[in-house]
Formats: C-alpha cells, structure tokens, sequence
C-alpha cells in the first residue's frame, strides 16, 4: 500500500519523500504511463511522517519574495547557441563552479533516460546544456546536495520548480552556500513515451544515437527543431510541428498529470532565480536580439541579487518590469497547462500503437503534401537568409501585438 496513493493525481514525482525516508523504505516506481511516483514498503514504514512533512504538494510553502526580472544573454556565444535560451544556466553554473562548488541538473545517462547528477568541473556544464522534455529522474540527489553543504561547498541545484521546492522541503532551512535555479516549465513528458521515441529513431535509422538536442538552434532561436545526431555522424532535423516527441509535447498529450495542476509555480518563488525563454525581445529590447536566444531571469531575492551582480561578468544584461512582463510572458510562469481531451486516449493507446500509427492517428496532417513541401523549402530559406528575416519580422510582429494586448490606449 502507498500512504501518498490519496495524492496520486497531484505527485509531481519530486521524489522529496524517497530522500527524506529514514528507514529507506520508499522507492519510486513508474505507473502505465511511465511517470514515478513512491512505493512504500509497509513492513519497514514507523509511520515517521517525513515523507508527508516534506512534500510540496501536501505542505505547499509561500513567499512573497518581490523579484527582479532581467533578460539575459551570456556572452560566450558558443555557450547560448547551445543553451535553449540565453544561457543564463551556463552562467549561474560558471559563478558556482569557480568557487570551487558543485552544480547539479538534468541531463542524459548512456541510455537516453533523463537524469538529475552533479558536475564539479566548468568543462562538464554542457551535460546539463539545454531543456530536456522529459521528467528527470532525481535519485537520491537531495541527500547529496545536503552532504556537499554539510562540508561548507558552494552548491548550485537546477531543475523543474517541484524538484527546487521539494529540496527545499527536505532541506528544512536555508544555506547561505546554497542556490537553487527553477524553470519556468509547461510540464514533463513521459519517461516511457520518450523511450518508445528513442526505439523508434533507431529502429528508422538502423543506427545508435550518439546525441540528441531538444532545441537546436541551427534554423534560429524561435525554430524549435528536434535533431537526433546518429553514431555515423548522420542527422535527423525536424520541426516541432513534425516531431512526434515536439508535436504529442506541445499538444498537451503526454505530460504528467500533476503538471496540469502545477502546485509549485508562481509570480513569487522560493528558488534563488527562475529562467525561462523570452519571445518579444525584439519589443522590450531590440539590442539583444541576434537570433541566438535570450533568456528571461528573475532573481528572487536578496542573496540572489548579490550572486547576480558578481554574474553579471558572464553577461549581457537588461531590465524588465517584473509586472509588465509576467502579464506579457508569464503565461506558464503562472498558470498551468490544460491536458489535450485526447490525453488518456493516447495513453491508452500508447502500448498498443507504434509511434508512425500514433502520429497518423493523433496528427494526421504531418503527413499532408503542403506540410511535406513547408519541411523541403525550410533548408533552402535557411541558406539563403530569408528565414531569418521571416522570423525577426514575426517576432517583431507578435511583439507589437503582445504589446498592444497589454497597453490598449497606447
Ligand atoms: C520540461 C521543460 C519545460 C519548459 N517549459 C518552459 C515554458 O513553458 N516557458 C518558458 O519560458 N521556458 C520553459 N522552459 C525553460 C527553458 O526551456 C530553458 O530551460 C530556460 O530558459 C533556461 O535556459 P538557459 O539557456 O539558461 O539554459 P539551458 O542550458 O538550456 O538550461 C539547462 C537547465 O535546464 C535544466 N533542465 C533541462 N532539462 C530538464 C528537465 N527535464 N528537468 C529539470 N531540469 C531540466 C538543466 O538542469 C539546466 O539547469 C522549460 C524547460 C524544461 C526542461
């Protein structure tokens, strides 16, 4: 029997209880749809109440924390365009790695799946570059994070805003060594949908995958495009609109169920920053638009704001106004996303169905000839520049309209 079962719905899978459990006995397991949730062993359970003590959902803490917003762009270039936004992670990583601290986060083990560990190298923050859609899996690295701050280590955590609120949880108090980064985050896929992906790119391909990028920037930061890069050095590009893992993503389909009732999001955090993408640059702040990405940074209190300034070496930085810009961007900062009707359908389908016959019955149009010709022209536009010009144009356009949403008198 599972003492959180009357939560199910709400899990967001922090895994706080796993960490907190003296006696170990909580372990999380994957349900049909592939998210974990715990499993408690009821022959060892004394009934503590740690678990339920420490669980962001069921002791939901507040702040009214009033942070300052930013958009950011690291100057190393190298290090944005393989970031998903402005590489402000590279740089929160960069401030806490050369104080000789440890940053942990979300990235692949050697099979793909995505996981939380820890670096204590600057050469090694590319492992956590760039979102991953897919829940991560945390392990036991809250214990870890408490063991590096027990011996006086600067430590950086990163990840979604229940895995920040849920160390926080187990941690039960502030460390002036610690920093936290949330993000601003729509919701975590399947970890079993995104293997049924991976088997299919290898069974299409025939071939190993020896990388994978979520958001590669090659057609411009606004072109979300999924590449699978195969041991042969061959390449698999496709637009969110093609891809399936993009497409079921984006469409609401195979999050997990918690995410579409989010308990840890908010204007006002208890996380030491929140990044997350910024589509109207080119409104609020032309200078910073080249195309490569900006990311858009709360620093949410005032040990954060110090950290910020001595940050600021590694970046390019402009004010926003956090009011205005939480109305004009904050629409996942806030609220939650709404499951797809179809959601449970796809589930259920989801063992039954190989992915080509999900996306024929879920996206029929992928397959239309105009999508077909839209996917061949891409590449050629891209070439010849005109892609970038029809993206700066639109951007300008959804800004001016963003911003006439927001200031209807002007
Ligand atoms: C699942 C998910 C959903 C998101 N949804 C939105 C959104 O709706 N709106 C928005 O503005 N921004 C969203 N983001 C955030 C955005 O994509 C960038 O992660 C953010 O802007 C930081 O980018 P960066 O350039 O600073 O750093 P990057 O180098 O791109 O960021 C890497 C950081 O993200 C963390 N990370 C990567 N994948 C995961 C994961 N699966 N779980 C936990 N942490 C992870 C890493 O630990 C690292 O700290 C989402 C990110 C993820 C992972």
């Amino acid at each position: 029997m599972n003492i959180l079962e009357s939560v199910k719905k709400d899990c967001c899978g922090c895994s706080a209880c796993m960490n907190s459990c003296p006696r170990n006995c909580i372990t999380m397991q994957p349900d049909g749809e592939g998210f974990l949730y715990p499993n408690v062993d009821e022959k060892l359970c004394v009934d503590c109440g740690r678990c339920v003590n420490v669980c962001p959902v069921l002791k939901e803490k507040k702040t009214d924390n009033k942070p300052k917003a930013y958009l950011v762009r690291n100057r190393n270039k190298n290090l944005r365009s393989t970031s998903t936004s402005g590489g402000f992670f590279a740089a929160a990583a960069e401030f806490v790695l050369d104080q000789g601290g440890c940053v942990f986060g979300a990235g692949f083990n050697e099979n793909f799946d995505v996981v939380h560990s820890y670096i204590e190298d600057p050469k090694d923050i590319r492992k956590f570059n760039r979102s991953k859609y897919v829940q991560s899996e945390i392990g036991l690295t809250y214990r870890k994070v408490k063991e590096f701050l027990e011996k006086d280590r600067t430590v950086l955590f990163s990840g979604t805003p229940c895995q920040v609120e849920g160390l926080l949880n187990y941690l039960g108090r502030d460390h002036d060594k610690l920093y936290t980064m949330d993000i601003i985050c729509k919701g975590v896929p399947s970890p079993k949908f995104w293997r049924k992906y991976l088997s299919w790119q290898k069974k299409k391909s025939k071939k190993a995958i020896r990388e994978v990028r979520f958001r590669e920037k090659t057609y411009g930061y606004g072109s979300t495009t999924m590449r699978v890069i195969f041991s042969d050095g061959s390449q698999y590009d496709e637009p969110y609109d093609v891809d399936p893992m993009l497409q079921f993503y984006s469409k609401e389909m195979i999050s997990r169920p918690s995410c579409h009732n989010c308990h840890c999001k908010g204007k006002f955090r208890r996380s030491s920053f929140t990044a997350g993408d910024y589509w109207y640059v080119s409104g609020a702040a032309p200078r910073m638009d080249d195309g490569i990405g900006v990311s858009q940074v709360l620093v949410n209190n005032e040990k954060a704001a110090a950290a910020f300034e001595k940050m600021k070496k590694y970046l390019d930085t402009e004010p926003l106004d956090f009011d205005n810009d939480s109305a004009i961007n904050g629409g996942m900062m806030v609220g939650s996303a709404r499951p797809s009707p179809r959601r449970d359908e796809m589930f259920a389908d989801l063992d039954n169905m190989s992915v080509y016959a999900l996306q024929k019955k879920y996206f029929p149009s992928t397959f239309k000839l105009k999508n077909r010709i839209k996917r061949q022209i891409r590449p050629i536009m891209y070439k010849t520049g005109l892609l970038k010009l029809y993206k700066k144009r639109m951007r300008r356009i959804q800004s001016e309209k963003s911003f006439e949403r927001q200031n209807p008198e002007a």
